[in-house]
C-alpha cells in the first residue's frame, strides 16, 4: 500500500500518468480538479462556489478544498493506496493532509514531480483546450495565470515533502511511455 502525491504544473501530464498507474496497480485516484469539475457539471453548491475560482485559474480556498478531499478520501476504496493529483497545492493543504492521514495511522509515502518547461505547458494546455473544451484551458490568459499561481503558491510544496525526504522529480518531456517508465522508477513500483 502506497500513497503517492503526483506533482507538477498544469499540463505536466499528471492526469494521463495517473490513469496508467491506476490501470496497472489499482490505486484509487483523488483529483481535486476532477472533483470540482464534476460538482460544477452537477450544479451542486460546492460547484457554484468553486466555478468562479476555476474560471479565473485561481485556487479554491483551502478550507473548502481540504474538507472536500477528506470526504472523498473517506468514501473511496483504498485498494493499493491513493494517488493524490492536484492536491496538496498549498503548504496549508499539505499540513492538513499530514494531520488527516496521521490520524488514521497512514501517511504520504512519496511525492513525484513531473517537470516540464513553461512554453511546452502553454502549448499543451491550449491544445487540450481546443480538443476537450475545458474552458480554463481555452483561454491563454487563464492558462498563464494557472502557471503563475503554481509558481507562487504551489511549487514550494515540493520543499515541504523534501524536508521529509519524500520528494523525487522526473523529466516530463518525451513520450507518455518514457515519462511513465521514469515515474515507476522514481516511485519504486
Ligand atoms: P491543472 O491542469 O491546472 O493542474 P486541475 O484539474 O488539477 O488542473 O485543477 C483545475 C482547477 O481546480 C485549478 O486551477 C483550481 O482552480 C482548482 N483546484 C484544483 N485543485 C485545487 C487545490 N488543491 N486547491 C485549490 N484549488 C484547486
Amino acid at each position: 500500500m502506497k500513497n503517492i502525491v503526483l506533482f507538477g504544473p498544469p499540463g505536466a501530464g499528471k492526469g494521463t500518468q495517473s490513469e496508467r498507474l491506476i490501470a496497472n496497480f489499482g490505486f484509487a485516484h483523488l483529483s481535486t480538479g476532477d472533483i470540482f469539475r464534476r460538482n460544477i457539471k452537477g450544479n451542486t453548491p460546492l460547484g457554484s462556489l468553486a466555478s468562479s475560482y476555476l474560471s479565473k485559474g485561481e485556487l479554491v480556498p483551502d478550507r473548502v478544498t481540504i474538507d472536500m478531499l477528506e470526504q472523498e478520501f473517506d468514501t473511496s476504496a483504498s485498494g493499493s493506496g491513493f494517488i493524490f493529483d492536484g492536491f496538496p497545492r498549498t503548504i496549508a493543504q499539505a499540513e492538513a493532509l499530514d494531520a488527516f492521514l496521521g490520524g488514521k495511522n497512514n501517511q504520504i509515502h512519496v511525492m513525484v514531480a513531473i517537470e516540464v518547461p513553461e512554453e511546452e505547458l502553454v502549448k499543451r494546455l491550449l491544445l487540450r483546450g481546443q480538443e476537450s473544451g475545458r474552458p480554463d484551458d481555452a483561454n491563454e490568459e487563464v492558462v498563464r495565470n494557472r502557471i503563475k499561481v503554481y509558481e507562487e503558491q504551489t511549487a514550494r510544496v515540493a520543499g515541504y515533502y523534501g524536508a521529509q525526504g519524500k520528494f523525487r522529480a522526473v523529466n516530463g518531456l518525451g513520450s507518455i511511455d518514457d515519462v511513465y517508465e521514469r515515474l515507476i522508477g522514481a516511485i519504486g513500483l
